[in-house]
């Protein structure tokens, strides 16, 4: 029962107005919705980014809520990935010292052997050295992914991945974060705008107006995805 109000009197703007959901492990679930529809409102708050006005959220049996700034910040560490439409990478690291400063800063590091094999998946294994001024927006794009898989998190978050990348470079990136739900069994949870992406989903969650409003499940094509959208914006 999610709810977020930016903002108080007449100016409220209610972006999330009740939103009940579970994400399923080891699935990908996509989210849906015209723009100003609460999609990365809601990534935020799920992500412990961002605190709900009412409602809450459990990420790994535990209640956000309860938490204080510190704790939070330890369990988004441990179980929760973020990639966003702009990476986010530091600009004076490598893009190693990217990937693993997840880790760096909880202390710990990768399994080499886990670590070499997400490279060479991200497709990133002769750019470790280079930094993100070096790198292509996919590459980088590649960087903030491995970055946000390395810890092997309960949940990753993606609020439109492929949003600032040419539709070849982002396909490819799609794939690739289809793949890490086959080969590692990660929960993902993706905000797209592509219907052939979202028909890859095993649910897709569409949002309007702050309110869930449709759902479809894995069995949903392409052609679905595009009658649904088409449907949600004439109500
Ligand atoms: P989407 O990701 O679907 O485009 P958002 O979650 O970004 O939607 O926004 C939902 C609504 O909340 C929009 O009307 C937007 O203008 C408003 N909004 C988002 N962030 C803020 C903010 N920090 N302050 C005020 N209003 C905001």
């Amino acid at each position: 029962d999610l709810s977020r109000v930016y903002g108080e009197g007449e100016t409220a703007v209610h972006a999330l107005r009740g939103v009940s959901l579970d994400v399923e492990r080891g699935k990908l679930t996509a989210v849906m919705g015209p723009s100003g529809s609460g999609k990365s409102t809601l990534m935020h708050l799920l992500a412990a980014l961002d605190r709900p006005t009412g409602g809450y959220v459990t990420v790994a049996g535990t209640r956000l809520g309860q938490l204080s700034d510190t704790e939070v910040t330890l369990l988004r560490r441990e179980h929760i990935g973020f990639i966003f439409q702009f990476f986010n990478l530091l600009p004076m690291l490598t893009a190693e010292e990217n990937i693993v400063l997840p880790l760096s800063l909880a202390g710990t590091k990768p399994d080499k052997g886990f670590f070499d094999d997400l490279l060479d998946k991200v497709g990133l294994a002769d750019r470790r050295s280079h930094r993100p001024s070096e790198l292509s927006g996919g590459q980088q794009q590649r960087v903030a992914i491995a970055r946000a898989l390395v810890s092997r998190p309960s949940v990753v978050f993606a609020d439109e991945p492929t949003g600032n990348l040419d539709s070849k470079t982002g396909g490819e990136i799609l794939e690739l974060l289809r793949n890490s739900v086959q080969d590692y069994g990660q929960t993902l949870v993706m905000v797209t705008h592509d219907a052939r992406a979202a028909a890859t989903a095993d649910r897709i969650l569409f949002l309007a107006d702050g309110l869930i409003v449709r759902e479809l499940g894995a069995d949903a094509d392409e052609h679905a995805v595009l009658t649904a959208i088409e449907e949600i914006s004439l109500t």
